[in-house]
């Protein structure tokens, strides 16, 4: 980063086809408006005069295709024009996907194959731009009419729910520049941890449960059927994550890859494309703007990201602590240790558990401070294939009089009594 500015009024003006970058900074929110000219963040246009005011540490670009003037107000840690951009080539592949949406319209309903519009997959390592690609596709194809459906396989950071899940929304309109994707209905499948290593098996199963219900959906739904998918994948490209890349590609039946910055995962996915004719790899430029986050610093972005599902991204929901009795909530979790020591199983056991397993867990101390998912299996052998109505968040555990605190995002009775633990913790500050 730069050096920190002092906090004032200032306005920049951008040429044609350039951006200004910006990383607000780590204390105070940055305002900021389009005083003329024209001006999108990531694929979402600016209306004139409009102040928006963005969170402390929130990276982005104004960027514009004819020329702007922006004001801000407030510090930034960096700000920056820059006119070297990718944007043209990420705005001619959705030009391509255009064509492709007006086609799969244009054609019978009946005919399945040709009434599907494309399937994006954004691949890359992490910190390429991934996030920020699939957003741009988006929210242009949204401004253009579309309902896309947008998939995040991303546990790490997850930008539709909480870490640790795998989700899907559809996008009705470009995506809120400051608040992001609308946490309206989205289907959401708990992982319940932030590597994929913890538990491949269940990885993929979910993976699989969430294609098989989208296809579903697309399957009564024309309108959605042809303004296709746009699929966000983790930055983990090597061994087993190169292994999760081409399943996802096989199970959401993706006809288009992106890969951004990467000739040997491009080099990599090009042959193996070589056997499927109707599948396109694309190599496409990473941004200069994007922003490379350490592990640290992505560790502290999933507790804001739990804290945002709670409290709202400006504090603006009021979640409820709720007590309840041991006996009132079911806890089960997936996979993990085997139950009994090698020695108490009987002679040629696998002690290996089962990573599909679901069992049962004791209410202890360990559950401090963890956030579990409430499940929307109506029976304990639906919870591996069930998808979330949300999450809580283990506030307190008294073991004496058998009473555990959490906080929920609203009071009243959870949608369910079946609770998911995984990895997942929380320290709230
Ligand atoms: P990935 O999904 O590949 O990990 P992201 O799309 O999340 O990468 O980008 C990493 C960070 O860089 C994000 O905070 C994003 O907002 C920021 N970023 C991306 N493109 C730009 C840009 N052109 N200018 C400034 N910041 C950017």
């Amino acid at each position: 980063g730069g050096s920190a500015s002092a906090s004032s009024i200032k306005q920049v003006k951008l040429e044609r086809e350039s951006e200004l970058r910006i990383e607000v900074g780590n204390e105070t929110p940055l305002k900021l408006r389009l005083l003329n000219g024209s001006a999108e963040i990531f694929g979402s246009e600016l209306a004139p005069e409009t102040w928006l005011t963005f969170p402390p540490r929130v990276k982005f670009a104004v960027f514009t295709w004819y020329g702007a003037t922006i004001e801000m107000d407030g510090a930034t840690e960096t700000d920056y024009t820059a006119d070297e951009t990718p944007m043209v080539s990420y705005v001619n592949v959705h030009a391509v996907l255009e064509g492709r949406r007006n086609r799969a319209k244009a054609s019978s309903p009946d005919d399945s194959e040709a009434s599907q519009g494309p399937r994006v997959i954004v691949v890359g390592p992490t910190d390429s731009g991934k996030s920020t690609l699939s957003r741009m596709l988006l929210s242009w194809a949204a401004k253009q009419g579309w309902k896309p459906t947008f998939v995040d396989l991303d546990i790490g950071q997850g930008s539709i729910t909480v870490p640790g899940c795998i989700a899907a929304t559809p996008i009705e309109l470009p995506i809120d520049p400051v608040e992001g994707i609308p946490l309206e209905m989205p289907l959401v499948y708990f992982y319940g941890h932030t590597t994929p290593s913890n538990n491949v098996d269940l990885y993929k199963t979910l993976v699989n449960e969430l294609a098989q219900m989208l296809e579903t959906q697309f399957s009564r739904n024309a309108e959605s059927r042809a303004a296709g998918m746009v699929i966000n994948t983790m930055g983990w490209i090597e061994g087993t994550g190169y292994e999760l890349l081409l399943h996802a590609i096989d199970t959401f039946k993706a006809n288009v890859v992106l890969v951004l910055g990467q000739e040997k995962l491009f080099s990599m996915l090009k042959a193996v494309a070589k056997s499927k004719p109707n599948v396109d790899v694309v190599k496409l430029q990473k941004s200069g703007g994007v922003v490379s986050r350490n592990a640290k610093f992505r560790q502290k972005a999933r507790g804001y990201r739990i804290r945002e599902y709670f409290y709202g991204l400006t504090n603006d929901l009021s979640p409820h602590s709720n007590i309840a009795n041991f006996s009132d909530l079911l806890v089960y979790r997936i996979g993990g240790g085997p139950q009994a020591p090698r020695s108490a199983l009987p002679i040629g056991a696998d002690p290996v558990a089962n990573p599909l397993r679901v069992t049962p867990v004791n209410i202890d101390r360990d559950l401090l401070h963890m956030v579990l998912s409430v499940s929307y299996a109506k029976e304990p052998d639906q919870i591996l294939t069930s998808n979330v109505a949300g999450f809580i968040y283990i506030t307190d555990i008294d073991i004496q009089r058998k009473k555990i605190t959490y906080l929920a995002p609203s009071a009243g009775e959870l949608p369910s009594k079946y609770l998911i633990m995984g990895t997942l913790t929380w320290l709230e500050t």
